[in-house]
């Protein structure tokens, strides 16, 4: 469950501008792909088509032989966990958070992704901004934190697919480090799509697609793009 089947998939948001130009690809359930490329490349734009946030204006776009047009957007949704560059925290609990997306997940459930998140110490307190509006003392979450809550969320949530937005490049290297683990965990049999800046974070993935205004430049193993160079 979780093929991806991207079949000559073109997009424009404005119909002037082509942004992606006949990409093909597919991810067999379980197994990650990595879409590495410049700024503007069109490699979120890839991630949206996914999600379903717009349709194709060419090709399709399908999931287990699925044409994404032909499903509800709450199906394809609900199939996808995705842990975001910014992590927008809601007003409430870090296990608040971390439930959302599943909130008939027991207690347990919720600590135990929590723990592989590596964030169980602080669960019970309120993120900063909102402790303030009402009156209490909260926790400053750091990036790299508030991104783990995402990733606890996802574990919890168990989609058979998932997208990762990269950007650890704003980390420090510790803190790059701590997440790549958890990451590496909740992406572990799960069909995984990463959007990355830079081949070197990529180095596990089964494929790497490198996306060049819209169009794949290259594509092949870390090994193989390495020999290319
Ligand atoms: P990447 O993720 O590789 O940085 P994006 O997929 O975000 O690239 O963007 C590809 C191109 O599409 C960029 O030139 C960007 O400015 C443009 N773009 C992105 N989102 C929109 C939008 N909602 N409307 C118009 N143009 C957009
Ligand atoms: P669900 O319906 O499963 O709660 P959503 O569709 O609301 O999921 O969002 C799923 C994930 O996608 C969330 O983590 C959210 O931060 C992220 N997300 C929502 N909108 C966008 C967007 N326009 N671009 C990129 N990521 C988004």
């Amino acid at each position: 469950e979780g093929t991806i089947r991207f079949d000559d998939v073109k997009f424009h948001y404005d119909v002037a501008r082509p942004i992606l130009k006949g990409i093909s690809f597919e991810v067999p359930a379980g197994k990650t792909i990595a879409i590495v490329g410049p700024s503007g490349a069109g490699k979120s734009t890839i991630s949206r088509l996914l999600f379903r946030f717009y349709d194709v204006t060419g090709g399709s776009v399908s999931i287990d032989g699925q044409d994404l047009r032909s499903v509800t957007q709450e199906s394809v949704r609900g199939a996808i966990g995705m842990v975001p560059q910014d992590t927008v925290l809601f007003n409430d609990t870090i296990a608040y958070n971390i439930r959302y997306g599943r909130p008939d997940a027991t207690e347990e459930e919720v600590r135990e992704a929590a723990r592989m998140a590596q964030i169980h110490d602080f669960i019970e307190r309120l993120p900063e901004g909102y402790a303030a509006e009402v009156g209490e003392r909260g926790l400053k979450l750091s990036g790299g934190e508030k991104q783990r809550v995402a990733i606890a969320r996802t574990i919890l949530k168990a989609p058979p697919i998932l997208i990762l937005d990269e950007a650890t490049s704003a980390l420090d290297t510790h803190t790059e480090r701590e997440i790549q683990t958890a990451l590496d965990q909740v992406s572990r049999n799960r069909t995984t799509l990463v959007i990355a800046h830079r081949l070197s974070t990529v180095v596990n993935a089964d494929q790497i697609i490198v996306l060049q205004a819209g169009e794949i430049a290259e594509r092949g193993t870390h090994t193989e793009l390495l020999a290319m160079k």
